[in-house]
């Protein structure tokens, strides 16, 4: 009996954007101000993305390599199974690691927004 044994690739999920918004504000000043901050926090905010997003890809990449690896040698159908539960909760504790990396980097940005608001008003 033969087995086959399929060879999948882990999909990239793209970590989710969350762009801050300028509120508008009365005074023309106040708000071109207020505009740039807000650009710079998402020019910071989308840069930590760009990098999660790349350590994201060399997981996975790693995670790939590892599987291909491991099908170069002949294997059971059970020993095949074991493999890939190993592989999933690699790459599900990877992913819990990039998503608290994440959640840390929005949580500063709220702060530095909060703190930019705080001081302006
Ligand atoms: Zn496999
Ligand atoms: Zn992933
Ligand atoms: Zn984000
Ligand atoms: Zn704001």
């Amino acid at each position: 009996m033969q087995t086959y044994l399929k060879k999948t690739t882990l999909a990239v999920l793209p970590l989710a954007g969350m762009l801050f918004t300028a509120p508008i504000v009365s005074a023309h000043d106040e708000y071109q101000e207020h505009r740039a901050e807000h650009e710079y926090l998402n020019a910071e905010h989308q840069a930590e993305h760009e990098d999660l997003n790349a350590a994201h890809r060399a997981e996975h990449e790693e995670l790939n390599a590892e599987h291909e690896a491991a099908h170069q040698y002949p294997m059971t159908a059970r020993q095949h199974r074991r493999l890939h539960r190993r592989l999933n909760a690699e790459h599900r504790a990877e992913h819990q690691d990039l998503n608290a990396q994440h959640q840390a980097e929005h949580q500063d940005l709220n702060a530095q927004h909060q703190d930019y608001h705080d001081f302006n008003n």
